[in-house]
């Protein structure tokens, strides 16, 4: 639950830096039809039993993906007919947009609402020539990290491959037309790993050059650390990017602020995370939350060292972004630097992740707890 906190705001940002867009054409819920991106759909079979030619198929998925068609009726060097039949019996979007929210800082925020009521929450952000969009694997998350806005209710069920594709496919329409995604991350709601089965698909399709084109070495999935899950991943031989959340390098803190940690403890994450280096030959990268007073000291640092001490890996420090009604805070400056030094001086790559989106809600499960009314913070009313 916490997008890049590339995110995090922690200063409340004054009300004129949030720009609150107008509602995106409202789309009626989807009712039994099935997804048009959805692999399950078989598009391809539905058109062999019409006659249609394959080809036909690389051109929805053209329109959908590159031309960024809306409707069927958009497509119009499809036959008239068979446009008539998509529309019948399939469905492009099962989402409508229910908040719109925009930084001064260019990052934007979607809150979607799904075919059953429930939402979710993605987001676009700009840096650069980066178009990096964060996106949810979950409503909720089952995981129970104690600091995370995504679980406080629990999880409530598994996104479809569907709905995780019509994330990127609207923020993808928010970018103008020259403008193409450039990286995935999969640090919204949700445990992606808990849900592969409708990831992969999703991930896949936007690999394919038919669809957004986007290379695997741009797409980074962030687990809390299922090890059986990651070997599943490192045999999928995708060559994504894992990062794994730590937080803590001693088995008591960690079960204290990633309770699932209580069943697998440290040392089968870590020993899963070297599979996934061995077979992927990609640099790992561990996430780390700092919290004041709680895994911010020197020694927990040199723990950290020790814990990560050979690995080709990368520590992601990421400011805690404050969560209505939670104990938390973030490290002072001090305590933070002494952390980083001490890693650094360590030999450990560290970066410390940006802030971006400040006053959107813009980590993950934030903005959907706020619009629900269930935190603290007011949003406009749209
Ligand atoms: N379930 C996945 C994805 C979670 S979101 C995982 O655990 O990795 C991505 C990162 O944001 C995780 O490291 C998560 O622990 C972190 N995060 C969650 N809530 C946060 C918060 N309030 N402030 C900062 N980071 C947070």
């Amino acid at each position: 639950m916490a997008c890049p906190s590339e995110m995090y705001p922690a200063i409340p940002a004054p009300a004129s830096a949030v720009h609150v867009l107008p509602m995106a054409e409202h789309i009626p819920s989807a009712v039994a039809l099935p997804h048009i991106l959805d692999p399950a759909s078989d598009l391809d079979a539905w058109l062999a039993s019409r006659g249609q030619p394959a080809w036909r198929g690389r051109a929805i998925q053209r329109w959908l993906h590159g031309r960024r068609a809306m409707t069927f009726a958009d497509m119009t060097d499809l036959p008239r007919d068979l446009r008539e039949s998509l529309e019948a019996e399939f469905r492009i979007w099962t989402t409508t947009v229910a908040v719109h929210k925009k930084a001064d800082d260019g990052t934007e925020k979607l809150l979607l609402e799904l075919a059953d009521g429930q939402r979710i929450e993605c987001v676009l952000l700009r840096d650069g020539e980066r178009r990096t969009v964060c996106i949810s694997s979950q409503v909720g998350c089952a995981m129970g990290c104690v600091f995370c806005a995504s679980g406080i209710d629990g999880v409530v069920r598994n996104l479809t491959t569907g709905e995780i594709t019509e994330q990127l496919q609207r923020l993808a329409r928010l970018l103008p037309a020259e403008e193409r995604l450039s990286h995935i991350v999969v640090m919204g709601m949700g445990e992606p790993l808990a849900n592969l089965d409708r990831l992969l698909p999703a991930l896949a399709m936007a690999q394919d050059p038919q669809g957004l084109g986007i290379s695997q070495r741009r797409i980074t999935i962030s687990t809390v650390g299922l090890p059986p899950a990651i070997d599943r991943l490192a045999q999928a031989d995708t060559g994504y990017h894992l990062a794994v959340s730590l937080h803590a390098a001693d088995d008591a803190l960690r079960t204290r602020l990633v309770p699932v940690n209580k069943a697998i403890g440290l040392a089968d994450v870590m020993a899963a995370a070297d599979r996934y280096w061995e077979a992927s030959g990609r640099r790992l990268t561990f996430e780390y939350v700092l919290l004041g007073g709680v895994n911010d000291a020197p020694d927990q640092a040199a723990d950290l060292a020790r814990l990560l001490g050979g690995r080709a890996a990368l520590v992601n420090i990421i400011p805690y972004n404050a969560v209505a009604g939670m104990p938390w805070k973030e490290p002072t400056a001090s305590s933070r630097e002494r952390f980083l030094d001490v890693l650094r001086d360590a030999g450990i790559n560290v970066q410390v992740r940006r802030r971006k989106g400040a006053g959107i809600e813009a980590a993950c499960g934030q903005l959907r707890r706020v619009a629900a009314g269930s935190a603290a913070g007011s949003l406009p009313v749209l």
